[in-house]
């Protein structure tokens, strides 16, 4: 999980608390107010924990006995606010926060472990700042629905049981994820489910705690052109450098010039040396892959990635009925 991820996530939830617990202290200052003996046990009750202390302090035979004592005073005094309160129409609850995280009150901690609250909103910020928003939401291996994998590829084969390879390794490739123990390659017509095992694939890595970002290929290399252009800050662009794994999503629809080979081999040479992973899906077959990228970007391609090819029919055409 990134660093500013965490971050922000625990920002909200410290912010949510200091809410919960203002809002109760105006709600113990109008109970003060309107029931005066409330205002007395308050203050009893405030004094309960130094003088627990004092006790302590002076130790003495009896320190047990006196505390069970301040222990019984504690409890009568709740009590005795509880009956006041419900006897003015409140909830006998009514002077206490109200957390947005029952599991540990809103401190972000369970016995001293994240509390899945944390986990949840750290995963959420994950897959909007990794770019795996909303729009990518439902693509998960859950949803991959091989009814739509059917026929048989242009060498005779199964579609469904090459498919089926082809999902079993990109669910591996998730589940025991390491960075830089594998980069894949995904090539296929478009609608064969590239894009949503790519973004299932991000999704499993991201709940795992590791960075991922997600982006066209056309948007990296417009990012790298506005740095070069000093439209953009290049501390913008080190997430393609370094994050655990990088979804470069539709290679071959970015504007081809000799600035975007040298912008990809760069960034594929550069992640494989720092030695973190790259999931790259195509339209494009290898022989056109070899022909448009020139020599250095297609051995690496087709050297240090693990070629997936996706087969059958287009599933949204499929879907619209057209086909
Ligand atoms: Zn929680």
């Amino acid at each position: 999980m990134s660093y500013d991820d965490k971050m922000s996530a625990f920002a909200e939830l410290n912010a949510k608390r200091e809410k919960a617990r203002a809002e109760a202290e105006l709600r113990v200052k109008e109970t003060e107010v309107r029931i005066p003996e409330i205002a007395d046990i308050n203050r009893r009750l405030a004094a309960v924990g130094p003088r627990l202390m004092q006790l302590g302090i002076e130790g003495g035979d009896d320190f047990e006995e006196k505390a069970n004592a301040l222990h019984e005073e504690h409890e009568a005094l709740i009590c005795r606010k509880h009956a006041l309160l419900e006897e003015h129409g409140y909830p006998r609850d009514y002077d206490l926060p109200v957390y947005s995280c029952k599991l540990c009150n809103d401190s972000g901690y369970v016995d001293s472990r994240l509390c899945s609250c944390v986990r949840e909103a750290i995963v959420k910020r994950a897959y909007y700042s990794s770019g795996l928003g909303k729009a990518l939401e439902g693509q998960t291996f859950e949803t991959i629905d091989m009814r739509y994998y059917t026929g048989n590829t242009e060498s005779g084969a199964s579609v469904k049981e090459q498919m089926r390879y082809v999902v079993g390794h990109c669910k591996a490739f998730a589940t025991e994820f390491s960075p830089g123990k594998e980069s894949l390659l995904m090539i296929g017509g478009s609608g064969r489910g590239k894009t949503h095992l790519a973004s299932a694939i991000g999704r499993e890595v991201i709940k795992k705690g590791y960075s991922v970002v997600y982006e066209s290929a056309s948007n990296i290399v417009n990012n790298f052109e506005a740095e070069r252009f000093g439209r953009a800050y290049s501390n913008d662009n080190q997430r393609y450098f370094e994050c655990d794994l990088l979804i470069i999503d539709d290679l071959g629809t970015e504007f081809n010039t000799q600035f975007t080979l040298s912008v990809l081999f760069n960034l594929f040479n550069s992640r494989i040396i720092n030695g973190v992973s790259t999931v790259v899906t195509t339209n494009l077959s290898l022989k056109e892959i070899e022909s448009l990228y020139k020599e250095r970007i297609f051995s690496r391609l087709s050297g240090d990635f693990t070629v997936l090819p996706f087969c059958g029919k287009d599933i949204r055409r499929q879907r619209k009925g057209t086909q």
